[in-house]
């Protein structure tokens, strides 16, 4: 299986899909991650530490290959959608993912609602190999949306990453060492502490001891309802 993460800025990746992708590469798939902007230039210039990092980050996970688009931190809305779509279109067609995980629309970041939007583009259902489509919670922005429709994240799969949130938090340790550390104090939704909180309330919801939730935003099943399932043991 193929799986490719796309998302806004470095540490998005990690922080939403980090245990899920952990997961797939320890079974053999094949993991991309595309990061769609710097993730840095609103704030500061030390793009190629925040790149340092996020190879980091992901290398812990097993992700094959990181793709840095470099578009505009927090600029996203300064260009047109095609600019966005195009290089995750571009990625697409150059890996064939089965999967693809992104951002949710109602997040308050701007740069999280254009990827999300651009990638339901990119993943149209037309001559594509993307059979599932998902969207990730990232701790913080999806947490501060306000309570109006289309802005409430309401996960309906949840992935037991039991096995990987240890990898998953020592792939976010990396982040430690950006220029402006993206690992907060608790009780700051990118604490060690509350990403471990966020895995446990998670897993309390869906039966599981850790889980990382999303949202099936699309899924085309051509197994019946085993979707995807491509395992031996269902
Ligand atoms: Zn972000």
């Amino acid at each position: 299986m193929r799986v490719l993460t796309v998302a806004a800025h470095p540490d998005d990746e990690t922080l939403g899909a980090g245990g899920t992708m952990a997961w797939h590469a320890s079974r053999g798939d094949t993991v991309w991650v595309c990061i769609v902007t710097d993730g840095v230039t609103s704030r500061h210039d030390q793009v190629a530490l925040q790149e340092e990092c996020a190879r980091r980050a992901c290398a812990t996970l097993g992700v094959e290959r990181v793709v840095f688009v470099g578009l505009p931190d927090q600029r996203l809305d300064t260009l047109s959608l095609l600019d966005v779509i195009t290089p995750i279109e571009q990625c697409i067609d150059e890996l064939r993912p089965d999967v693809v995980l992104t951002h949710f629309q109602g997040d308050v970041n701007e740069d999280h609602r254009l990827v999300a939007r651009a990638t339901m583009v990119a993943t149209r259902p037309v001559g594509t190999s993307v059979r599932r489509v998902c969207a990730f919670e990232i701790p913080s922005s999806t947490d501060w949306a306000p309570p109006i429709p289309g802005s409430v994240f309401t996960p309906n799969l949840y992935v037991d990453i039991d096995e990987t949130l240890d990898t998953k938090l020592t792939a976010m340790k990396a982040y430690a060492g950006t220029h402006l550390s993206e690992v907060r104090p608790y009780p700051h939704p990118r604490s060690m502490e509350a990403l471990t909180a966020y895995a446990q309330r998670h897993g309390v919801a869906s039966g599981l001891l850790a889980a990382e939730p999303f949202m099936l935003l699309r899924e085309s099943a051509s197994a019946g309802m085993r979707g995807l399932y491509t395992g031996d043991d269902l």
